[in-house]
């Protein structure tokens, strides 16, 4: 996707503080953290949104989850806490079209459930 803000991070073309890849996946900080801790990670391949996702994804989904625990362990906020959320197009609150799981931690963080 050329156009894609991510897919242009993932490919090097715009600069990122990258803190984890791999073949299938790239985690970096958010450029705008909402709190101390916030780290980003995609799908090196593009994918628009959840909805996007199938059976075909399951084991990088679940990849990316495993990986944001491990991460919130090596960042020091798996005691105090942390949120893994995932944004699903405008009412879910995603703004960049290209799946990707949030990782939030360092802070009390508001609930909205
Ligand atoms: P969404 O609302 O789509 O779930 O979250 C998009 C996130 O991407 C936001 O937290 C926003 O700060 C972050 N973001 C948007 N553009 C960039 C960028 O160019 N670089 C980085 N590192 N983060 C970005
Ligand atoms: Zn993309």
């Amino acid at each position: 996707m050329s156009d894609c803000i991510f897919c242009k991070i993932a490919a090097g073309e715009i600069p990122a503080t990258v803190v984890y890849q791999d073949e299938e996946m790239l985690v970096f900080e958010d450029i705008s953290p909402k709190a101390p801790l916030h780290l980003l990670l995609i799908p090196k391949q593009h994918m628009a949104t959840l909805n996007e996702a199938g059976p075909e994804q399951a084991q990088l989904l679940g990849r990316l989850i495993l990986k944001a625990g491990e991460l919130a362990e090596e960042k020091g906020v798996s005691q105090g806490g942390y949120r893994v959320q995932i944004n699903c197009n405008p009412d879910g609150g995603q703004v960049v079209f290209h799946l990707h799981v949030h990782l939030m931690g360092g802070r009390k963080l508001e609930c909205l459930t």
